[in-house]
């Protein structure tokens, strides 16, 4: 894949680069590893403060870096500047509660024998960060923040498709003050990662994409024994029941899976409605999808811009297609438009089964299907019915229903009465093929870490009776 950026609502390519040599990537590691040694011998407070000063360069550079996002992945310029103001406050939450989270936990020092005994959270040194194009300044971010400001150092290899944005976010960091080396971006293909992560001075790599890439660095990070974070894909259930508030749920529905131009992983793909409310639901729903704007991102009118790449859009066309000619029903959208720009309609499938790609396919663009269940049970048996594991949606207002939702939905998160979401304040991952480990929270930070056991003692013995030498 050429590393450049092409303007998806025009399809015209604006900028490209040359992939780094392999003397390039081993002088970038070199620096990341010697910027780790200073690094992580700065204070939480030293840390912050060159966070908070990130924060304050993303909030002032908000408009430009917006505008940039929108023209090379196409998500629309509201949602650009939204996702650069996520980033600050991330920035300024990691600042703020870095010193908490990385804070010696003190254990029960009696019950080991000991004078005193913690847990301490240390960096381990430089990160391979693989990231996706959706959220090209998010996804990076929430693993940056936290991973920076526990001490370590990151290296980025950003998707091929967002250079420019990949290059900005090297730059902010470099100007809010980090050590040069602290945070890299290698401007390289996915052949690259073999190698990077190879390499004996990269301690670890955390991925978001696809299935695919998540296999691809699981080997190679198993043969190396490093330490990852998988971030896949998802398609996410939004199960509606009789109780709930029909309208609030099919405008929600509506954002939940066009938001970013249908292509997050945490976007609802398949709604999954009670036979009682299903007509309802679906007339307000499709009426919701086929009313939004399709056009030109940078447009205040635009509710969905274009999709990424071409052969994205060939992808979810294919699949919709794949679906009708299996006897689903296309209550809006559906057909591919001509012209300039790689553009797809707000589309609601129904009459869905197991023979479709779609029942058991991720669809990474605004094509909700509509699945009809006739109880709680049936309703979450085809909500964990698929191999992703990531976030899940449940609407009604009956309590007990939504503690037992809770339980039951097979996933990463579960959001009840509303959409998923990702805050710095809660963890973030999948489960089954959505990936593991977990993002934000201190959990992310600690992902990085190595959780050190410390005792101390007296010079007594340490086993005792009943404990085991190993
Ligand atoms: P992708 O093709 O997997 O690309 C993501 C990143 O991985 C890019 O930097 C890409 O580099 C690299 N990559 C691709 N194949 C690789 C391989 N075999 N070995 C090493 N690196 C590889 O994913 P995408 O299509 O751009 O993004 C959409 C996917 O990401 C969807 O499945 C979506 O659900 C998932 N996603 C998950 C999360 C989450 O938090 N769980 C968030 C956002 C997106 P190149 O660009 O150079 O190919």
């Amino acid at each position: 894949m050429p590393i450049a950026t092409t303007n998806p609502a025009t399809g015209q390519l604006l900028k490209s680069y040359e992939p780094m040599s392999s003397e390039q990537i081993d002088a970038a590691i070199e620096r990341a590893d010697l910027a780790f040694r200073d690094l992580h011998r700065t204070t939480v407070a030293q840390r912050a403060q060159w966070m908070n000063t990130a924060a304050d360069l993303l909030d002032a550079e908000r408009d430009e870096t917006a505008r940039l996002m929108t023209t090379e992945m196409g998500k629309t310029y509201a949602a650009a500047k939204a996702e650069v103001t996520k980033c600050a406050s991330a920035c300024r939450f990691y600042a703020a509660h870095a010193e908490r989270m990385l804070a010696d936990e003190p254990a029960d020092a009696a019950a080991v024998r000991a004078k005193r005994a913690y847990v301490r959270y240390q960096p381990i040194g430089p990160v391979l960060a693989v990231m996706p194009w959706n959220f090209p300044l998010w996804q990076v971010m929430r693993f940056a923040a936290p991973a920076l400001m526990a001490g370590n150092t990151g290296l980025l290899k950003h998707a091929s498709n967002v250079p420019q944005t990949a290059l900005y976010l090297e730059d902010v960091f470099r100007r809010a003050g980090f050590p040069e080396g602290a945070f890299t971006t290698l401007l390289v293909g996915s052949e690259a990662v073999d190698r990077v992560l190879s390499d004996p001075r990269v301690r670890a790599a955390t991925l978001t994409g696809s299935e695919g890439a998540g296999r691809s660095i699981g080997q190679i990070a198993g043969r190396e024994l490093k330490k990852t974070v998988l971030e896949l894909g998802g398609s996410d259930p939004f199960v509606v029941m009789p109780s709930a508030d029909l309208d609030r749920a099919a405008e929600v529905a509506t954002t939940a899976r066009c938001q970013n131009n249908g292509q997050s992983c945490i976007a609802a793909k398949r709604f999954i409605v009670h036979t009682d409310v299903f007509d309802a639901f679906a007339g307000k729903f499709a009426a919701n999808m086929a009313a939004l704007r399709v056009g030109d991102p940078m447009d205040g009118d635009t509710d969905v811009g274009p999709l990424a790449s071409e052969g994205g859009r060939d992808e979810i066309h294919a699949q919709v297609q794949d679906a009708v000619e299996h006897g689903a029903t296309v209550l809006c959208g559906g057909e591919k438009p001509t012209g300039d720009g790689w553009f797809y309609p707000p589309t609601v499938v129904t009459d869905l089964n197991p023979q479709m790609r779609m029942w058991a396919e991720e669809v990474f663009g605004p094509v909700a299907g509509l699945y009809r269940v006739s109880s709680y049970d049936e309703a979450v048996e085809v909500a964990n019915g698929t191999s992703f594991g990531l976030g899940a949606n449940a609407w009604t207002t009956d309590p007990a229903e939504q503690e037992r939702f809770a339980t039951d939905l097979d996933a990463g998160n579960v959001f009840v009465n509303g959409m998923t979401t990702s805050y710095p304040e809660l963890p973030f991952g999948g489960v089954k093929n959505s990936g593991y480990g977990r993002e934000l929270s201190a959990l992310g930070m600690r992902e990085f870490c190595n959780t050190k056991t410390v005792w101390v003692g007296e010079g007594a013995a340490t086993v005792g009776a009943g404990a085991h030498a190993e």
